[in-house]
């Protein structure tokens, strides 16, 4: 019996207030040390335009509230994750999955001893330039928007927190550290410090292990959201090895429980598990490359965090079958093509009557083009507001 069970064991089984730190195991919990090779003060290359600091928070700690203060941000909660918003009242949305990373991030940050509040910043930040109705929506724009430089939602969010969103007086964007711009630049071919002019193929550590908790978030929360929603079983997940060794680390912890009823705690365990392996393995990756320094992680000629091998190839065959079973199921698909026809729709109607494009977007028109100015407005909508607007300039509600 570990030390949990003897304790609660002493006690009735029950403790109305218990610090587990008393009964460890304890070891590996310390306060956060900055290693090395994490983003620190003295590496900040900080904003392009100046500003005086603040008293008492740090300079991501303020980036972390321009974040979350955003138009953009707030309309996370109505586009799509994997189910078109308002299907379910506890399907995950853009927002709680972007909180779920950058919880994830944190853990696994201060595990390595990043830089927790970088690392949160970027979480925050990845999903902002997500447009309405999930990724069908994301290649009908792209589809649209071909020949005028296309639509990629990565490029988008850098495009919102640089150009698009408009709250200070003084400046367009939200002016925040370089350090949170190169993490948002997800799957960049390579980077330019501002300062030195270096031209370098990895961004921080804070941004790669966000990438990765990205990936930890929504294979888990899709499995879920999946079973809750009856498009996944259990049966046929018995099958996937990762799926089995999650039931085996739960079943482990909590001898004989219903699954059916705690798969949630399944869930847990797989995110406990995908979480070790990426800690463990960036731990190692870091050893075997002889990384030391922030410098020596951006000039490594790959990614250092990463999953063991094992692990990697067990989350390849979760994503497969979330792919044959989940993602391509025909109650999702017929969804994300009413849904494409939707954003195809509304953008030939404000290609052909740009006066109701929203006040700011028109305003572009004259900088950007009038594509881009509708793709800007298409992509920032929510997906109750695309609905709205269809059905308003052409009549037909499809959602
Ligand atoms: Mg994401």
């Amino acid at each position: 019996m570990d030390g949990a069970k003897m304790f609660l064991a002493a006690n009735g089984g029950y403790c109305a207030w218990f610090n587990p730190m008393s009964v460890g195991p304890s070891s590996n919990i310390s306060p956060p040390v900055p290693a090395p090779w994490a983003v620190s003060r003295d590496s900040l290359v900080g904003r392009a335009l100046p500003e005086r600091s603040h008293a008492y928070r740090t300079e991501f700690q303020r980036d972390r509230a321009r974040l979350i203060h955003c138009t953009s941000f707030r309309r996370l909660d109505g586009k799509t994750q994997v189910f078109l918003n308002g299907s379910g009242d506890h399907y995950r949305t853009r927002l709680t999955h972007t909180m779920e990373v950058a919880s994830i991030s944190r853990t696994v940050a201060r595990a390595l001893g990043l830089n927790e509040d970088l690392a949160e910043c970027v979480a925050l930040a990845h999903d902002l330039g997500h447009p309405p109705c999930g990724h069908r929506g994301e290649d009908e724009l792209d589809r649209l928007l071909k020949g005028h430089g296309g639509f990629d939602h990565n490029a988008q969010s850098l495009r919102i927190v640089e150009v698009l969103e408009e709250k200070y007086p003084d400046f367009s964007g939200l002016n925040l550290t370089w350090e949170v711009r190169e993490g948002i630049q997800k799957h960049a071919r390579g980077y330019l410090h501002p300062l030195t002019g270096e031209q370098y193929p990895s961004p921080s550590l804070e941004a790669q292990i966000t990438d990765m908790a990205d990936e930890i978030a929504y294979s888990s929360h899709d499995l879920d959201d999946g079973l809750d929603a009856g498009l996944l079983d259990l049966e046929s997940l018995s099958d996937i090895p990762l799926w089995q060794l999650a039931c085996s680390q739960a079943e482990a912890e909590a001898p004989g429980f219903d699954v059916g009823r705690y798969r949630g705690f399944v869930i847990r365990c797989l995110v406990n598990m995908l979480v070790d392996d990426l800690v463990t393995q960036t731990a190692r990756n870091l050893t075997t490359a002889g990384i030391s320094t922030l410098d020596e992680v951006r000039r490594h000629p790959r990614r250092l965090a990463a999953f063991s091998p094992d692990t990697k190839s067990m989350l390849s065959g979760l994503r497969r079958h979330l792919f044959g079973s989940y993602y391509l199921h025909p109650l999702v698909s017929e969804a994300n093509e009413r849904a494409a026809r939707l954003i195809a729709g509304l953008f030939g109607f404000l290609e052909s009557n740009p006066e109701c494009l929203g006040g700011k977007s028109r305003a572009r028109i004259s900088i950007d083009g009038l594509q881009r100015a509708i793709g800007d407005y298409i992509s920032g909508m929510t997906d109750r507001y695309l609905a709205r607007q269809h059905e308003d300039h052409i009549g037909v509600r499809v959602l």
